[in-house]
């Protein structure tokens, strides 16, 4: 089968290879990939900026058809449309964190996509706890997102356990930050999104999803417009989509006096923090990172409430063996999600 492959390490190194179709092992389950997002973290990869253990075929963010079942395996059959939590593919189960379920602590861990063989190909294969099953009214373009949306829910529903009466912002319009906004409207809740100079197209789409305002800090100072926005007082909640020093800035900033502030996006760099505003608005200040298998189940009930639907963050599907253009079309902030199909 053709599987695009981060084939040696170091800068470039990526192609569209023939690779051996994977066996369902008797207690694995076998999945025909129908989609597979493009995500930031491939473009690190393609840098050699992510490690990964090469040759290793590339992609974490799929859906598919379940299509061989082994032996051993239980509550899967064939014909049934599913995500997978790639993340999981490789624990050791035993420690810690994985007893407690925050699986992405353990030092064994390794995901699809960059750990072992992932979903920009034809076959998967995984246990069935790594698979779930979408709603029937949820197609499989949405349900490819399920990966980067489950991070969003741990983020938004978990860590910073954003109410309803919250006054929001989501500083960063891409992929994850108006997955964020999709979870937050579709509550109901008042969120404003920030980005910079070259993010206006992003944040028509985030006007579309239901943000009540967004800033573009290239034209106005963020603390100031969100001051106008909020009588003066600042926002309740604070998510760092962006990774940038301005954008934690502008956060931190922008927040009222015990607030709450998550960081979310990945900064890749030291950065300044200035931490006596934690002091004197008492903020509170944490991380999130992933997501656990409850928070999968979470999101499985929110498709099945058909309060969120993601079809209008895809904005192309392309061939694998076009894999440049769809990597071009993230790295230029220009698209929202691209997802990418196996081919023959
Ligand atoms: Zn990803
Ligand atoms: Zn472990």
């Amino acid at each position: 089968m053709k599987a695009l492959v981060k084939f040696a390490a170091g800068e470039g190194n990526i192609d569209v290879l023939d690779v051996e179709e994977p066996r369902c092992g008797d207690e694995q389950v076998k999945v025909e990939i129908a989609y597979c997002g493009v995500c930031g973290t491939d473009l690190h990869i393609l840098h050699d900026r992510f490690r990964y253990y090469p040759p290793v075929i590339l992609g974490h963010e799929c859906s598919g058809t379940v299509v061989e079942v082994g032996r051993l395996a239980q509550h899967v059959r064939v014909g049934e449309r599913v995500t997978v939590l790639g993340a999981t593919a490789v624990t050791c189960g035993n420690c810690e964190h994985c007893r407690s379920g925050f699986f992405i602590f353990c030092r064994s861990r390794r995901g699809i996509g960059h750990g072992v063989d992932g979903a920009f190909t034809r076959y998967l294969v995984a246990r069935p706890d790594q698979l779930y099953r979408i709603p029937d009214s949820f197609s499989l373009e949405e349900a490819a997102l399920s990966e980067p949306f489950a991070a969003a829910v741990q983020a938004v529903s978990e860590i910073t356990a954003v109410q309803p009466g919250d006054t929001v912002l989501v500083s960063g319009p891409g992929p994850i930050g108006l997955l964020c906004l999709k979870l937050l409207a579709a509550e109901g809740v008042r969120t404003i999104v920030a980005g910079a100079a070259d993010d206006d197209e992003r944040l028509a789409a985030a006007a579309r999803i239901g943000a009540v305002d967004v800033v573009n800090i290239g034209k106005r100072e963020l603390s100031e417009a969100v001051k106008d926005f909020t009588a003066g007082t600042g926002v309740d909640v604070a998510l760092e989509c962006a990774g940038h020093p301005s954008s934690v800035r502008g956060c931190l900033d922008s927040l009222r006096p015990m607030g709450r502030y998550t960081q979310i996006a990945i900064c890749g760099r030291d950065i300044p923090f200035p931490i006596d505003q934690m002091l004197y608005k008492q903020l509170t200040v944490r991380g999130s990172i992933t997501y656990t298998a409850r928070t999968w189940q979470r999101m499985m009930d929110i498709y099945a409430r058909g309060t969120v639907r993601l079809l209008d963050l895809v904005s192309a599907k392309l061939p694998i063996a076009d894999w440049r253009t769809a990597f071009d079309l993230c790295a230029d902030r220009k698209a929202l999600k691209v997802l990418m199909y196996p081919i023959d």
